[in-house]
């Protein structure tokens, strides 16, 4: 069987010393790497054999070295091109929080659908390189630190957010921080925990100290300022709209234009509160 056909090339930058960003065309998410004397790290694996083909060329402009793979979650375009990065037997350890490994065993081959575009052969499931690749070490409830050779990388989940086992990943002065920050849209509640995410926003910009460039998982990268602001938004969002579900009188999709965000993600925040106020209201 042929290669799949690559995508086109991710657009790569140096954004510290030992550490690239490449950002993939289509959903724009951003893959990072690492780089250490023995090995490098590459943080999210892309969409499909397709894209994972193409970063991986870009990956070897950089360096030859072995590979460790780490999914900061359970979507798509974050984790589809891990069998590639398997099957060419670049990378052997694949990391992500055990909440995460699970999620992409239950959720990951319904999340085919989305990729019939850009992957036609991971949507259908067919040909090389295709399978859902889960991840093979975990990180459970303690920070894990990953020596590469001159440089560590620490991964660790600060609380439930995006989704419920988002993974930060800390090297040197930057911090990758998947789709808890999102850079030039809106954030993505569909899989959220909105009140927990602001908390999470919180102790991430706690870590001032330590790290200067935030890595969102689509878009540009920021600093701790923009970290602070996606916060303070989504705080607003969260209390206007739970306010206007506490009206029981009221239509709360009257909430929508008056929330910080475009009308996709006001009813995906909208549609998530009401869920998880349903799922409290059932366990009680
Ligand atoms: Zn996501």
């Amino acid at each position: 069987m042929s290669e799949a056909t690559a995508a086109p090339a991710p657009r790569g930058e140096q954004i510290a010393p030992r550490i690239w960003v490449f950002s993939s065309p289509g959903f724009r998410v951003n893959t990072g790497l690492v780089v250490g004397d023995e090995r490098a790290l590459l943080i999210d694996t892309g969409s499909g054999p397709r894209q994972a083909a193409a970063l991986l060329a870009a990956v070897r402009e950089v360096t030859d070295l072995p590979l460790t793979v780490v999914n900061t979650h359970a979507h798509f375009d974050h984790f589809f091109g891990n069998a590639f990065f398997a099957a060419e037997g670049t990378a052997e350890d694949f990391w992500a929080t055990a909440a995460a490994a699970a999620a992409m065993g239950e959720h990951g081959e319904e999340q085919r659908t989305h990729v019939a575009d850009a992957e036609p052969e991971m949507a259908a499931d067919a040909g090389p390189h295709t399978a859902i690749r889960v991840p093979n070490r975990l990180v459970e409830d303690a920070p894990v630190d990953l020596d590469l050779g001159g440089i560590t990388a620490t991964l660790f989940h600060l609380g439930r957010g995006h989704t419920g086992h988002d993974l930060l990943i800390g090297a040197g002065e930057v911090l990758f921080t998947g789709d808890l920050v999102e850079e030039g849209a809106d954030p993505a509640f569909e899989d959220s925990f909105p009140k927990e995410w602001i908390r999470t926003l919180g102790k991430m910009v706690a870590l001032e100290d330590l790290y200067t460039v935030f890595v969102p998982g689509h878009g540009d990268p920021v600093e701790l300022d923009f970290v602070t602001t996606q916060m303070n938004k989504m705080r607003t969002a969260v209390t206007v709209t739970r306010s206007a579900m506490d009206q029981a009188s009221t239509d709360v999709t009257k909430a929508v234009p008056i929330l910080p965000y475009g009308p996709v993600q006001s009813r995906a925040l909208l549609n998530r509160l009401r869920t998880l106020a349903q799922w409290k209201w059932l366990r009680t």
